[in-house]
């Protein structure tokens, strides 16, 4: 059995204390909900508490609290955010959306170092799987730190910048507002740089404005926030674009990208160039995700992902790490 959080060897299919430390305050929460995922006769239940979520799309996502060692529906307040399988006709491999998300996120995190929001698999009570994730924006004593995502941060909304205002700007202005808002900068553009590089390599194309985040400290600093939202949407969106935003401006226009139609390790090397990040690191950082493909595949054998979509995950790998070498 493996921790449904890190995928650790451990007795029985539950959370690890690593995991439950993280997760659950050390609590020994029960890996599996008390009530069914949400459905025709149980909809009005959720409903009341999911007014202050938003929609994003297809995915549905609800709030929760622990309440002793229990896990709680609640409408404000909540610590939580649980996404249950979208209910979407055309996306494709819908079932694996839960471990999708959360296999894609231990790599980021236990491969790569990248900081990310702490997560696991949970099971509703007729045993379907959801995605839980732990809100980092909120404080031990149900405050928050001040958080802006970078549509906010460039005062882009529906109403002002229209329905895809999510998806306008580059990579390379995110990193410039980076700069400017970031005092530690240095070391928060390069990992920005390895999150964009990440998306890259395992195909999440909807890293948006509004996925990326600068967060107030505890020493009220401005810091580049954990990682979240990080899936190979490709698994379920085949004819994506391959990044949600263009690395820097006319980037397509660049004589790697006219060739071969797509980004290349060239193009990384030049989007690493304007971010203002030195040779020898952005090298070590694509390097890196070239000499760790292999511990990649050892992750995706522990997944609970089914069949087809490991080896859409498997196949799409490989395609982009050889864009890179
Ligand atoms: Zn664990």
């Amino acid at each position: 059995m493996n921790c449904l959080g890190c995928y650790k060897k451990i007795e029985k299919t539950e959370y690890c204390l690593s995991c439950r430390k993280k997760l659950f305050d050390g609590k020994r929460v029960s890996p599996v909900l008390e009530f069914d995922k949400p459905k025709a006769d149980n909809i009005s239940m959720y409903n009341e508490y999911s007014k202050s979520m938003s929609i994003s799309g297809v995915q549905l996502k609800y709030s929760f609290r622990l309440v002793g060692n229990k896990l709680e529906l609640c409408e404000k307040n909540g610590q939580y955010i649980l996404k249950p399988i979208p209910t979407a006709d055309h996306l494709e491999l819908m079932e694996d959306a839960p471990e999708n998300e959360h296999l894609t996120m231990q790599i980021a995190s236990q491969i790569f170092n990248i900081k990310t929001a702490n997560n696991a698999l949970i099971y509703f009570k007729d045993g379907t799987p959801a995605y839980i994730t732990k809100r980092f924006d909120v404080k031990k004593d149900g405050t928050k730190f001040l958080q802006e995502d970078f549509a906010q941060i460039t005062n882009r909304t529906q109403e002002t910048h229209g329905e895809s205002y999510k998806y306008e700007g580059s990579y390379l202005e995110i990193g410039a507002l980076i700069k400017k808002y970031v005092p530690a900068s240095i070391i928060a553009i390069e990992n920005f740089f390895k999150i964009i590089l990440f998306n890259y390599v395992f195909s999440n194309g909807d890293a948006h404005l509004k996925n990326f985040s600068l967060i107030r400290n505890e020493f009220l600093e401005m810091e580049l926030s954990p990682s979240y939202d990080l899936m190979s949407t490709i698994i379920h969106t085949p004819g994506e674009r391959d990044t949600a935003l263009d690395l820097y401006d006319l980037d397509h226009e660049s004589e790697y990208y006219a060739a071969y139609g797509h980004y290349g390790r060239k193009n990384f090397i030049e989007f690493a160039k304007r971010l203002g990040i030195v040779e020898v690191r952005y090298l070590r950082i694509i390097n890196e995700f070239i000499e760790k493909e292999s511990v990649v595949y050892d992750f995706i054998q522990k997944s609970t992902l089914s069949k087809k979509a490991a080896d859409a995950f498997t196949t799409n790998l490989q395609s982009r790490i050889k864009r890179l070498t």
